[in-house]
């Protein structure tokens, strides 16, 4: 066995275990249709490697072997580019990258069959990965999830990179006229170089990015509430932390609003839970349209809700409530016809000197209780913190 046969057995072998470490991924990792993509793709990569073994080992079928090889290449890259799409929830444009893949197959055929200049074949190949590989980098560019483009940030280098580098081999390919000349000798190594470091390369990266967004999903799921789908009290409290920084650096105003749905367990005990469920979330989802984009909006647990608004007064915050309990009958009216649906709201104004979030939280649950005590159905907003006592200014409103 020559060095070429075993190095060209290693690659086979090196693209079957990411093919098989792909589909094992596809299958723990939530069966996402990309990792099968990606599978599929680079078990296009072991049939051209070890076509090019065969070729190898075969020369009187080198013709129809190169053609093979070059079409498993194209399958392959073409694959690699429609899961860089599928992941980003970008149109896949299957069709369009499959009449290229085509129309470039039936070129390089025409090529391998009529033409004696040894590299144009090979040229054409290297450009069309090149153009796959610009797709997939400019995929990851338009995810519109800023957490993945920030995980996607080195993989974006990486198939740039490796474009540039096949755009270079296509060159050198274009100078290759014959297997004696310096240039196709060039082409040569440049292939074994660097071709299998980039392949193996992008199926490094696609492994990181599938648990890259499996972390980021867990993280988001340990952040959310499962009925409502807003922020949970684990994640509201993780999301506060830089508003509130914020607040204090620039010493702008900031409200803390505590909710609670008014005598929701008898909504339960009339409708059953069920309709307490869809009343939640038709809550969750009443306020989180009417709120301001930036505010911060999240469920504490049971009936009880919390808000954040930043640059936000005393007289602002009341507003803001306000504008939640008018439209809150209309929201929910379709749920429970026969019950009017209320919610009390405490309101607390973050203090610049040395107030945290946990002390605002605390001044606007006490004032909540107060909006309770007094009737419910209503706004309370609490004294400043400085105040030696709560002195609540409790308004009704009608
Ligand atoms: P108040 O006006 O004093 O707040 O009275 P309330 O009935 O709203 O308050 P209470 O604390 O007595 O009852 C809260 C109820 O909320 C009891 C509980 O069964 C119900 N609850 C808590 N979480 C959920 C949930 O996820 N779904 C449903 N359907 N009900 C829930
Ligand atoms: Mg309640
Ligand atoms: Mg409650």
């Amino acid at each position: 066995m020559d060095s070429t046969a075993i190095i060209l057995s290693s690659l086979t072998a090196t693209s079957l275990l990411l093919c098989v470490a792909l589909a094992m991924a596809w299958h723990c990792f939530g069966r996402e249709r990309h990792a099968a993509i990606w599978s599929a793709a680079f078990g296009l990569s072991t049939a051209t490697w070890a076509v090019n073994l065969l070729s190898a080992w075969m020369p009187a079928f080198d013709t129809p072997l190169t053609l093979l090889a070059s079409l498993t290449s194209i399958g392959c890259f073409a694959l690699i580019a429609l899961g860089f799409r599928r992941r980003v929830g970008l149109p896949e444009r299957a069709e369009l990258i499959i009449m290229i893949g085509a129309a470039v197959s039936v070129l390089a055929g025409w090529v391998v069959i009529w033409s004696t200049h040894a590299g144009f074949v090979r040229a054409l190949i290297v450009f069309f990965c090149a153009a796959m590989l610009i797709v997939s980098a400019l995929s990851l560019r338009a995810d519109p999830q800023d957490g993945r483009r920030r995980t996607g940030g080195a993989a974006f280098w990486m198939l740039a990179s490796f474009a540039g580098y096949d755009l270079l081999l296509g060159i050198v390919a274009l100078c290759a006229s014959g297997p004696a000349d310096l240039s196709y000798r060039l082409y040569r190594l440049m292939l074994l170089l660097g071709v299998p470091t980039g392949l193996f390369g992008v199926g490094l990266f696609a492994m990181f990015l599938l648990a890259a967004d499996l972390a980021d999903g867990m993280r988001q799921l340990a952040a959310s509430d499962p009925l409502t789908g807003i922020l949970n009290r684990r994640g509201f409290e993780q999301a506060a932390v830089p508003l509130v920084a914020q607040s204090k650096r620039h010493a702008r105003t900031l409200a803390v609003v505590m909710a609670d749905l008014d005598r929701f367990k008898t909504i339960n005990d009339r409708f059953g839970h069920g309709v307490g469920d869809a009343v939640l979330q038709c809550f969750a989802s009443h306020v989180g349209k009417t709120i301001r984009e930036g505010d911060l909006f999240g469920r504490m647990g049971g009936e009880e809700f919390v808000l954040v608004l930043p640059d936000t007064g005393g007289s602002e915050a009341i507003e803001a409530i306000e504008r939640i309990r008018a439209g809150l009958d209309a929201a929910v009216r379709d749920l429970v016809p026969s019950a009017r649906i209320t919610a009390s709201f405490g309101i607390a104004l973050l203090d610049q000197r040395g107030d945290t979030l946990s002390d605002a939280m605390g001044r606007a649950d006490r004032a909540l209780y107060d909006s309770k005590m007094t009737g419910r159905d209503r706004i309370t907003l609490a004294a400043a913190a400085t105040a030696t006592a709560l002195r609540a200014v409790t308004r009704r409103v009608a």
